[in-house]
């Protein structure tokens, strides 16, 4: 049966729902997110939004963002939720490990699980599987799954921005070697329904604060590291360093990118202590895959020219572990 029969049969009665999506969650997991959640309540059913964790301000003014429970503050209703919920809908991730607690909660509920979703290799717990690694983003799987459910008549300025936002956002500004013409078409048929996209840009990118633009050029006077042999880039951020200028998860979200603005620079890493453990966020210019070196090394994963992982190591034996790594992939960095 194909994705979409499957998900008509799920859907042919009204259902409690729960929408998740991965930790830490950026432009797209909230946007894909919330544009399901306007979507299938749009359709008759009672869905609610669950984020493994907290999100930053920039994300927060999204229509049906005052609706979204946080597991880590609500973890006992969040419980309640998934085991009360027929159906659960994965947005934005492969595999559970990526909700931490959640996930767990999540793997042992009897819900059919309907993954949404463009990284590789997703993992194989859902009952259908909206995924499509070629995809720019989830929320233009989104926008996809509305229109193959010969839904596009019910998108509204609520479904539209979030779908907008995720787009924007996962593509980096419309960027990226998978922005198709077919992502600037959805993009302009959500201009045609009225988004206010300058607003959007302005939420979600000119929210700074001062100490978070402070904190940018700090990363790239004081931290940034540039390994010429091997073309790459590596800003390297201790707890004391995120302290100074009062980061909050989230806060560092966009950094990484600034190392590739440089001539030649292929590859871009941002290793930063977090409080359970070191997180490494890698960007590419070009051929080098770095969801490869996140899976191999770091047990993570993405994309080819974005991916992460994480490290038992400090942050200083990370940066020298990574450097080891890349060292005999020298050739790969330049070619
Ligand atoms: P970011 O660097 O923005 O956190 O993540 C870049 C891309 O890599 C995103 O698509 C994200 O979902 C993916 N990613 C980041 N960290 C991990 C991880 O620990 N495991 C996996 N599988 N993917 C990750
Ligand atoms: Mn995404």
């Amino acid at each position: 049966m194909d994705a979409i029969t499957g998900l008509k049969e799920l859907l042919s009665t009204p259902a409690d729902i729960v929408i998740t999506t991965h930790q830490r969650p950026d432009g797209d997991a909230m946007g894909s997110s919330l544009a399901l959640y306007h979507y299938l309540k749009k359709k008759g059913h009672r869905p609610t939004v669950i984020s493994p964790t907290d999100y930053p301000d920039f994300l927060q003014w999204m229509p049906g963002n005052e609706s979204v429970i946080i597991f880590d503050k609500e973890p006992k209703k969040s419980q309640q939720l998934v085991e009360s919920a027929r159906l659960i809908f994965c947005a934005d991730f492969n595999k559970l490990y990526r909700l931490h607690e959640l996930g767990k909660i999540i793997e042992q509920s009897a819900a059919a699980k309907v993954l949404i979703d463009h990284h590789l290799e997703p993992d194989h717990f859902s009952a259908v599987q909206f995924w499509n690694p070629s995809a720019c983003s989830t929320a233009e799987l989104v926008y996809d799954l509305i229109e193959k459910m010969g839904d596009t008549s019910l998108i509204d300025l609520n479904i539209a921005t979030a779908i907008y936002t995720g787009i924007l956002t996962d593509t980096d500004r419309f960027r990226i070697p998978s922005t198709s013409p077919l992502v600037h078409r959805i993009a302009a048929s959500l201009l045609e329904l009225g988004i206010d996209h300058t607003r959007i840009y302005e939420e979600v990118y000119e929210t700074f604060t001062e100490s978070r633009l402070r904190f940018f050029g700090y990363c790239i006077r004081e931290k940034l590291e540039i390994i010429k042999p091997l073309r790459t880039g590596i800003v390297a951020l201790e707890t004391e360093d995120l302290k100074k200028f009062h980061i909050q998860s989230g806060d560092t979200e966009g950094v990484v990118n600034y190392p590739l603005w440089i001539k030649g620079v292929m590859m871009s890493a941002l290793i930063i202590q977090r409080p359970d453990e070191v997180k490494l966020s890698f960007r590419s210019k070009g051929g080098f895959a770095v969801n490869e070196l996140a899976r191999d090394h770091f047990g993570g994963g993405g994309h080819k020219n974005a991916a992460g992982g994480t490290s038992r190591l400090s942050v200083a034996e990370t940066r020298e572990k990574l450097i080891a790594i890349l060292a005999p992939l020298k050739n790969k960095l330049n070619s």
